[in-house]
């Protein structure tokens, strides 16, 4: 119905198929891979005879590379007429216009028509063993409900709904069901406080929010609806809230509340989807910045599917039939990206994680692996930091031979985290890749594979870019560094599909953030390292770099070899101003829990080995030894409130209560204080 070729979704797909599978036979000796084996849409390139040629043809010829991807990987209502329209100078960013498509049916109804009964989402819920499968036809009818609903409560084309709910697949129908007909979604991460949220509604201007009357989490009752209901005290736009129910537990409804459940069972199974422009808006994602308002990056409809489905399927070597096991949450980018939008567009099935690694112990990631039979698992740093201080025996308890890839994504993996990912979780058989990107790119930009099947990874290093991907190197005075072996702001030259496109209601703030600094490049914010070889290390953000006596140093890049002390579980280092040297070290320290050594044993080690590993100048001033960590509940360590703390600036510790465990910063504050009246620094 909705593929302008005049061909039924079910050929295209058969098609597809078929050339996919006939590419494994065509992986030629010594570990190489002729270009349809790569990647089976470039398969009609000229003279692209290699992987390194279709990286070459990617970034040389973005135009064709991009269209014939576009045209192969989605279906279309209408074909687009111009594959980009592109000036980073002036912050203009299209892709495919003139084309029209409708996400929520490359996501959906394309896979119900070939295989309805394969399943599309597993929610893996709290209570460990108790997963729920959705086929794609039961996604579809839950979807088509949803949207009649929207629709029916005057939700329109261009309209943005506000999303509060934990990861489970009414989440998921609900962004699709935006998605079909035409709102654009504003997912929030369940976390966020009523004021953080009320921020974002207002911010993003929704009528509509949905939520569920409890969220469980760790064993724990979270009152999300009671969260919405404040929050929506000082949101005078929103007129309903829709309340799905998570728990048996009633919840108060108020005048503007909606039982939503009750009301999708009055709906059709069948939701004209709305026929959308490649640019349309498909949702906006905050974000922080720099500064304390948070930004809500506009992501668009084609551009995104694409970027993320391609991402999905080449970076971790999806194939049809494989369990796809991203836990992040879907209030962040990767849960957008990695747990809904590219599995769901490549006709995958992917779970839907909604505990934490440690409920009820710390096996969970891995009795989850063997009970769904997980091939793709995909987690952050700062989890698997957490469960290799609790030791290994909580992985080898369980069966992980279903896994194929595993990956890192959210901030640098440190070596002694990455080798233990490898060797104890992937059997050493597993290649681990490190994956980066931001909520800015939209998909991932730069990790070890796709390469070629027996090409190096190299610890803790994303490595290489995606297709269509050109990184570059600045130096301070803005000019490309060209070398390798060097270190600098890192930027990519050449605009590609998955980028944001805007910040809502603030285009001069997107200009002055990402194309200003470096005009004619996008800039991240993050420093690299490019190698020798050329591969591509994240030294960590910019605004995280320490310049100690005039030397430059990567705050990731101490905590990386402090990590490697091991007596340490984590660490953070910050720097803090310091009357002689300009910024000084700082280093908060997490010890492992099993370990039996003095503190001041650890402090030498970590100095010696910072000394050795980096330099004299990068080795901590203090070492200040904590219980834990103050962490989002997204599991990323917030370092604005460690300097706070180091700072003295109590006062300007700012909102906590996006924190998971606000406790631990009053046994920061008493330990930095203890520390400072025992110690100066050298
Ligand atoms: P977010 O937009 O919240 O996903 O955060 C994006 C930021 O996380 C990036 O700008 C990096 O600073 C950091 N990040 C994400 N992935 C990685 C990675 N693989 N290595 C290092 N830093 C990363």
């Amino acid at each position: 119905m909705w593929l302008s070729c005049g061909c039924t979704s079910k050929n295209v797909m058969t098609f597809f198929s078929r050339r996919i599978l006939r590419s494994y036979f065509h992986v030629l000796g010594r570990g190489r891979c002729n270009v349809a084996a790569c990647m089976p849409e470039a398969a009609g390139f000229d003279g692209v005879l290699d992987r390194a040629g279709l990286q070459e043809f990617s970034v040389s010829n973005t135009d064709s590379f991009w269209a014939a991807v576009a045209r192969q990987r989605l279906s279309w209502i209408s074909p687009f007429h111009t594959a980009q329209d592109c000036d980073l100078n002036r912050g203009k960013i299209k892709w495919f216009e003139g084309g029209k498509l409708n996400v929520s049916v490359n996501c959906l109804d394309r896979h119900v028509h070939t295989c309805p009964e394969r399943v599309a989402l597993i929610w893996e819920r709290d209570e460990p063993g108790s997963e729920v499968k959705v086929t794609y036809r039961q996604l579809l009818e839950m979807t088509c409900r949803l949207g009649n609903l929207l629709r029916r409560h005057g939700v329109r084309k261009g309209d943005c709904v506000t999303i509060y709910m934990p990861s489970c697949p009414l989440a998921v129908a609900s962004m699709l069901a935006c998605a079909r007909i035409g709102a654009a979604h504003n997912v929030v991460f369940a976390g966020f406080s009523a004021e953080a949220l009320a921020e974002r509604i207002r911010d993003a201007q929704s009528n509509t929010v949905i939520t569920v009357n409890q969220g469980v989490r760790g064993g724990k009752v979270i009152e999300l609806k009671k969260t919405v209901d404040v929050a929506v005290e000082s949101c005078p736009t929103v007129q309903q809230v829709f309340v799905a129910m998570r728990t048996e537990n009633p919840v108060v409804m108020t005048a503007r509340d909606i039982d939503m459940e009750e009301e999708m069972l009055k709906e059709d199974v069948v939701c004209e989807p709305a026929v959308m422009d490649s640019e349309d808006v498909l949702f906006l994602l905050y974000t922080s910045g720099s500064t304390g308002k948070p930004k809500g990056l506009v992501h668009t409809q084609a551009g995104y599917l694409l970027y993320a489905a391609l991402t999905h399927r080449y970076v971790f070597s999806y194939h049809d039939g494989d369990v796809f096991g991203c836990v992040a949450d879907i209030g962040w980018i990767t849960g957008h990206s990695y747990s809904v939008y590219g599995p769901l567009a490549n006709g995958g099935t992917t779970v839907l994680f909604e505990s934490t690694p440690i409920y009820p112990d710390p096996g969970r990631y891995w009795e989850t692996v063997q009970r769904l039979k997980i091939n793709q698992f995909y987690g952050a740093p700062t989890a698997i930091r957490l469960l290799l201080k609790y030791g290994d025996q909580w992985v080898h308890k369980y069966d992980r031979s279903t896994l194929k890839t595993l990956g890192s994504v959210g901030e640098p993996i440190n070596t002694e985290a990455w080798e233990w990912y490898h060797r104890v979780v992937g059997d050493g058989r597993c290649p681990v890749v490190d994956t980066w990107w931001q909520t800015e790119t939209g998909g991932i930009c730069i990790a070890p594979r796709p390469s070629d099947p027996d090409a190096e990874i190299v610890p803790g290093m994303a490595m290489r870019p995606f297709f269509g991907i050109k990184p570059v190197l600045m130096d301070s005075e803005g000019k490309v560094l060209t070398s390798n072996d060097t270190s600098g702001a890192l930027c990519i030259a050449k605009p590609w599909p998955g980028m944001a496109r805007t910040i809502h209601n603030n285009h001069q703030r997107f200009m002055e953030t990402y194309c200003q600094l470096y005009p004619g490049y996008f800039f991240t914010g993050d420093g690299a390292y490019r190698s020798k070889e050329g591969y591509y290390q994240i030294t960590g953000r910019l605004d995280d770099v320490i310049n100690v006596s005039g030397h430059r140093v990567g705050t990731a890049e101490i905590e990386d070899v402090v990590n490697q002390c091991s007596a340490v579980a984590e660490s953070a280092v910050i720097g803090y101003s310091h009357s002689i040297k300009g910024e000084g070290v700082y280093a908060f320290v997490v010890l492992k829990t099993d370990v039996d050594i003095q503190e001041a044993d650890v402090s030498a080690q970590i100095n010696n080995t910072v000394n050795k590993k980096i330099a004299k100048f990068a080795s901590p001033d203090y070492i200040q030894f904590v219980q834990r960590l103050p962490k989002t509940r997204s599991g990323k360590i917030m370092r604005r409130v460690l300097r706070k703390v180091v700072e003295h600036d109590l006062n300007g510790l700012g909102d906590l209560s996006t924190l998971d465990d606000p406790a631990a910063v009053q046994e920061i504050i008493q330990g930095h204080n203890d520390l400072c009246s025992k110690q100066q620094p050298r």
